[in-house]
């Protein structure tokens, strides 16, 4: 069974608390400063494949992956050598380069319903320029999302939901006005019911439903039966843009990605993470009558001084390269599969209550024994319990997220060895607890 490791977190306690006299919280994002789990955040000095390695010299299998974008490891040598490569040849020049050509070939081909694609610099970046251009597209102004999905940090999308069924949204963070959030309608996530209602009262009104097609943000959940065939049906009765964000899912579950999975064609698709193999990238794109509103083909404005920049393309473009080998996937299904498997035979082994969604690589154990199938129901997992568990993975040399509403990430460099690794450390995790 796996070791205690003798972790240090000296180094990483001084850098921290050096950081937060220069930046807030010490952090660029805020989830990094490891504040809900109540730990010192590990300050990286590297990563190397599935593992990374903290300036105290600590060693931990890693399933944050960035958070998801490094599907295929840390420094792959590939991705390594391409960004090197380009970067001698100039890191950035505002003018179009053939390879952003090669990129959007290569999206399109493999997300059919995107027929036109423009690259942007985050996810945040997609999803906002994605929700301008169904708003200029239709000429509406309301959207609706779901309860638990994140979208980035648009004004728009910092939207709690109001009380009730089919209400206004309130503002989640100080600084974004009512005015904005009274445009976001907030509705249970699985509930097409809700969807329906919200249409029958403000459809005329609503340029576009946004919706991550598998939920990563409040943990993994699966959309149900018929879900998502319920959005494509409403959207198209009222006129409506589909937005699927697939930040997070684009590229992570299959080479065409969740769309692809569940067979629906949505009208506009946000990626990000995989799409940039760890270099600043978002992309929105989708269909072509809609994209072509966007300048300078058409009259709805967005830009970015580094967009489509060189080496974020290279990285990108070869990282999708790398996943498009045969047997990617199902590598990662199997890996998947075993690590569920193996945690909740010790769940069970063990009498913890557990349920783990998973869809592929995409992980997520919670502490509850009811079934998660929304906002609602991830929030019965016993969180206190989630942070110890955290923290005994930790000392056990496995890094997932410090928070219960993130998945676990597998990419293609975890090796057996590792996952093994996992399923014992989270045996002994469980047993402390
Ligand atoms: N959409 C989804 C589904 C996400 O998971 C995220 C980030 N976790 C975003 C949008 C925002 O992306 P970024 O952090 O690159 O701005």
């Amino acid at each position: 069974m796996s070791q205690l490791n003798p972790r240090s977190d000296a180094r990483s306690a001084q850098a921290f608390a050096e950081a937060k006299q220069v930046i807030p919280g010490g952090v660029n994002s805020p989830v990094r400063a490891f504040k809900s789990v109540g730990l010192t955040p590990l300050f990286i000095k590297q990563g190397i494949g599935s593992k990374v390695i903290d300036i105290d010299g600590n060693e931990f299998i890693d399933y944050i992956g960035s958070w998801g974008p490094l599907i295929v490891g840390h420094a792959h040598p590939e991705v390594v050598e391409a960004v090197k490569r380009t970067a001698e040849l100039g890191t950035s020049f505002g003018a179009p380069t053939e390879l952003e050509t090669e990129m959007a070939r290569l999206v399109t081909e493999r997300i059919p319903s995107i027929e036109l694609v423009r690259m942007v610099n985050s996810g945040t970046e997609a999803t906002m320029s994605a929700l301008r251009l169904a708003r200029g597209f239709t000429g509406r102004s309301k959207i609706l999302k779901f309860e638990g999905c994140y979208h980035g940090h648009a004004d728009s999308l910092l939207i709690k939901a109001g009380s009730g069924v089919a209400t206004l949204g309130l503002p989640d963070s100080p600084g974004v006005p009512e005015s904005v959030a009274a445009n976001t309608i907030t509705v249970p996530y699985n509930d097409i019911e809700s969807v329906k209602l919200a249409f029958e009262k403000f459809g005329e009104q609503i340029a576009a439903v946004i919706v991550e097609p598998i939920g990563g943000n409040m943990g993994v959940v699966p959309p149900a039966e018929g879900f998502l065939q319920g959005l494509r049906a409403v959207t198209e009765q009222y006129g409506s843009v589909l937005i699927f964000d697939e930040v997070m899912t684009g590229f992570r579950v299959g080479l065409h990605s969740a769309q692809g999975l569940y067979s629906i064609k949505p009208d506009l698709t946000c990626l990000g993470k995989v799409i940039g193999g760890g270099l600043p990238v978002g992309a929105y794109g989708g269909r072509r009558d809609i994209m072509e509103q966007v300048a300078p083909s058409g009259p709805i404005y967005q830009a970015g001084t580094l967009s489509g920049n060189p080496l974020a393309m290279a990285a990108g473009y070869t990282t999708l390269k790398l996943i498009g080998a045969p047997g990617f996937y199902e590598e990662l299904e199997r890996k998947g599969a075993r690590l569920e498997e193996g945690f909740l035979a010790n769940a069970r082994e063990l009498g913890v209550e557990s349920t783990i969604n998973r869809v592929g690589s995409m992980v997520c154990p919670f502490f509850t024994s009811q079934r998660v199938v929304n906002y609602e129901t991830a929030k019965t997992s016993d969180l206190e319990k989630f942070n110890r568990y955290f923290a005994a993975l930790l000392d056990r040399g496995i890094s997932i997220a410090p928070s219960q509403f993130e998945g676990m990430f597998v990419s293609g460099a975890h090796s057996d060895e590792d996952i093994e690794r996992t399923i014992e450390a989270h045996y002994e995790a469980l047993k402390s607890l």
